[in-house]
């Protein structure tokens, strides 16, 4: 009985120094990652109802010692040591490149980049993709920047005048990985937003109890003149449940896993050939 307690605490201790390591040592890696050029993005189709591409996600890539680091784990990692901030302007930069590249060809593709609340709450922010918008001759209606929910909960006029701000430009705002976060429906209300993403959740559980949700998201997005995107669609049943709902636009490895810039821009050439 006695000897039981500290041997699993001691046992605990060493995973709990383990996790503690690897995130030093990440976080150490991270530090000239950028300079390194480790980074990459991958470029993911959203389609409409007919299956047409109409815009891609830039996703981040890390990797780091021969192995591909996931940003579920990279990205806490600089939000946390501030770095978001400038790797994230890099991402917008990069994703901005590949737009400008691909409107030459298909003038009415969209891109859509992950932006973090650190780096939305930066100072520099809306000069930031003012300037890139300008850089690369981009149609500010090309660009979706998607957030979370959680962005709505504090600062409500900060949060608006800079929303209202890159809005004028034209950029579109999505709510990322909506139905998750705490967020009251009277925010999302409140805010001038183009696109609410449905969690990949809800799509999971489509075939059972996630229909009526998916559904009264809809509905709410017809009352309150936002638009709908479907995340992590994997299936053909998903997909009839989704259209029968009337979902206008959905993503997801059913249509196709994300990119590769090359293979981003071959997709592309043969979804317009077609
Ligand atoms: P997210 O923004 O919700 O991105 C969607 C994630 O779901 C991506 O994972 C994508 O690869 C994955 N996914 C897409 N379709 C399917 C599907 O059908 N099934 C399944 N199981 N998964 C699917 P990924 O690329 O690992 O990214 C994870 C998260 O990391 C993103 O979630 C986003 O929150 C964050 N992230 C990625 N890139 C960036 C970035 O450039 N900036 C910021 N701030 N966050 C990023
Ligand atoms: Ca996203
Ligand atoms: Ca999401
Ligand atoms: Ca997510």
């Amino acid at each position: 009985q006695k000897g039981k307690y500290p041997e699993r605490f001691a046992f605990y201790n060493l995973e709990l120094e383990h996790n503690l390591r690897r995130k030093m040592t990440l976080n150490e890696a991270l530090k000239g990652a950028l300079e390194r050029d480790e980074f990459r993005l991958v470029y993911q189709p959203i389609v409409d109802a007919t299956g047409q591409i109409v815009s891609f996600e830039a996703l981040m890539r890390w990797r780091y010692q021969e192995q591909e680091i996931s940003p579920v784990e990279f990205i806490p990692l600089m939000e946390q040591s501030g770095r978001i901030v400038q790797v994230g302007s890099w991402v917008l930069e990069e994703a901005c490149k590949t737009l400008a590249k691909m409107h030459k060809t298909n003038a009415e593709i969209c891109m859509c980049v992950n932006i973090s609340l650190i780096q939305f709450y930066d100072k520099g922010f809306v000069n930031n993709v003012n300037r890139v918008i300008e850089r690369y001759a981009i149609p500010g209606h090309l660009l979706h920047l998607e957030v979370t929910e959680s962005l709505f909960q504090s600062e409500q006029m900060m949060i608006n005048e800079k929303v209202s701000q890159l809005q004028q430009c034209g950029v579109k705002f999505s709510v990322d990985d909506f139905g998750t976060g705490y967020s009251s429906l009277s925010v999302i209300q409140n805010m001038n937003i183009d696109y609410i993403k449905i969690d990949r959740s809800f799509i999971q559980h489509i075939e059972q109890k996630g229909l009526s949700i998916v559904q009264a998201m809809m509905n709410m997005s017809n009352s309150l003149n936002f638009s709908v995107i479907a995340e992590g669609v994997e299936t053909e049943k998903q997909r009839q449940l989704l259209e029968k709902c009337g979902i206008p636009y959905m993503q997801g490895y059913y249509f196709s896993r994300p990119l590769e810039r090359a293979n981003a821009f071959a997709y592309l050439s043969t979804a317009i050939a077609e």
